[in-house]
């Protein structure tokens, strides 16, 4: 492995999912659903495979019919108006969109800033494009960002801001003024802006803005979201860019170095659920709320300080109440405990101190699964 990868070893998804198999627990730590997204969906991946539609290579950026799909998307949600043909490109899931896009657009030696926690994957997509992240830790309780500390961090170095919201682990929401700063500092002082919005439908109190639509960020934004998140397919690996062409140019340029295309038939069917009915939206995310709640509540009396997200399908919760100090240790332990899985967010710092006591949960299960974590959990003490 080389000096760039030091410390990356094997992601904390991985661990505690295998760790969960192991111990036959209820994995309430890598996010993704107990339920599969829409039948129609599903028939429309199989229509796809037996018509032979993307059974071999298909176009580089993206099957047309995704990519109209994604631009509508993005009109009727958000009011942005895009060019499927130059400012849309089909990635291998948020994941490789976020690899694509920083491997593109980053030099040696540039600093990304990000908020701290930060999902895994930035770290490692910074450290393989050579570049240095530079941390902007959000604190409990209400894990706002401090946007004078934001302004101070940046430097002649400051190449991109990496923003994630509704934001994994802590379940934050940018609000508009939040976004209306950000992005004034990022045309101040000439910054790209990468923003991970694979959470975009997940928003609770209010609604999800997207960065791109404020003025003077068309040009410098790069905005990423995934079909795993919003239509429960997080095994298809769909996911998107969008921005403007020039950028969308420069991600497609090292996305066709990584996976040359990304898998056929699911771009189809991706299509398809993206032009679901809005009940299909609402529904989805009034679900969710409900099963935020119901873990909120379990988490609560079963002794946890509980941090209510705004956003996302996760919440953090302290574990300091239940007489525990170290996030990592509880997680590793707490399957031959009690039968249950979560993630301990001291992995999600650089500083791995600033989350020691932080444990995030998902909530995207079945009620009855739900429940028997949280009754699970009650017994813990
Ligand atoms: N970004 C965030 C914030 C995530 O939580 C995830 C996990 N789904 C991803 C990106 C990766 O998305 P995908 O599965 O589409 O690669
Ligand atoms: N995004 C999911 C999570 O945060 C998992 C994705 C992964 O396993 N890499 O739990």
């Amino acid at each position: 492995l080389n000096r760039r990868l030091d410390g990356l070893g094997t992601t904390i998804f991985a661990e505690m999912s295998a760790l969960a198999t192991a111990t036959g627990s209820i994995n309430l730590g890598q996010g993704f659903p107990d339920t599969d997204g829409p039948e129609e969906v599903r028939e429309a991946a199989v229509r796809a495979l037996r018509e032979g539609r993307g059974n071999q290579y298909p176009p580089g950026p993206g099957v047309p019919e995704l990519r109209t799909a994604i631009a509508d998307h993005q009109r009727r949600f958000h009011g942005l108006d895009l060019d499927p043909d130059t400012e849309v490109l089909v990635t291998a899931g948020a994941t490789e969109a976020i690899a694509a896009s920083l491997l593109a657009l980053l030099e040696p030696g540039d600093e990304v800033i990000a908020f701290e926690p930060f999902y895994d994957s930035y770290a490692a997509c910074v450290a393989m494009a050579g570049a240095v992240r530079v941390p902007l830790t959000l604190r409990a309780p209400s894990f706002r960002p401090d946007l004078d500390e934001l302004r101070a961090l940046v430097t002649p170095r400051t190449r991109l801001l990496l923003l994630n919201s509704p934001h994994n682990p802590t379940g934050l929401v940018l609000t508009p003024d939040e976004l209306t700063a950000i992005a004034e500092l990022a045309v101040e002082r000439d910054l790209l802006v990468v923003t991970d919005e694979v959470y975009e439908h997940l928003v609770f109190n209010g609604a999800h803005h997207p960065i791109a639509a404020l003025p003077g960020m068309r040009e410098r934004t790069v905005s990423i979201s995934s079909a795993g998140k919003t239509f429960s397919f997080t095994g298809w690996k769909v996911g998107w860019v969008t921005a403007a062409p020039e950028l969308v140019t420069a991600v497609r340029t090292a996305k066709q170095y990584l996976t040359y295309v990304s898998a056929g038939p699911f771009q189809y069917a991706v299509a398809e659920a993206l032009r679901l009915p809005d009940s299909y939206f609402e529904t989805f995310r009034a679900d969710l709320r409900h099963k935020r709640d119901l873990l909120a509540e379990g988490l609560t009396a079963a002794g946890f300080r509980v941090f209510h997200p705004e956003g996302t399908y996760f919440i953090t919760t302290d574990i300091t109440p239940l007489g525990e100090k170290d996030g990592i240790a509880f997680c590793r332990t707490l399957p031959t405990r009690c039968g249950v899985v979560a993630i301990p967010n001291a992995v999600f710092y650089d500083d791995i101190e600033a989350g020691r006591p932080l444990v995030r949960f998902t909530f995207c299960k079945k009620d009855d699964v739900l429940e028997e974590a949280v009754a699970r959990l009650s017994r813990l003490s």
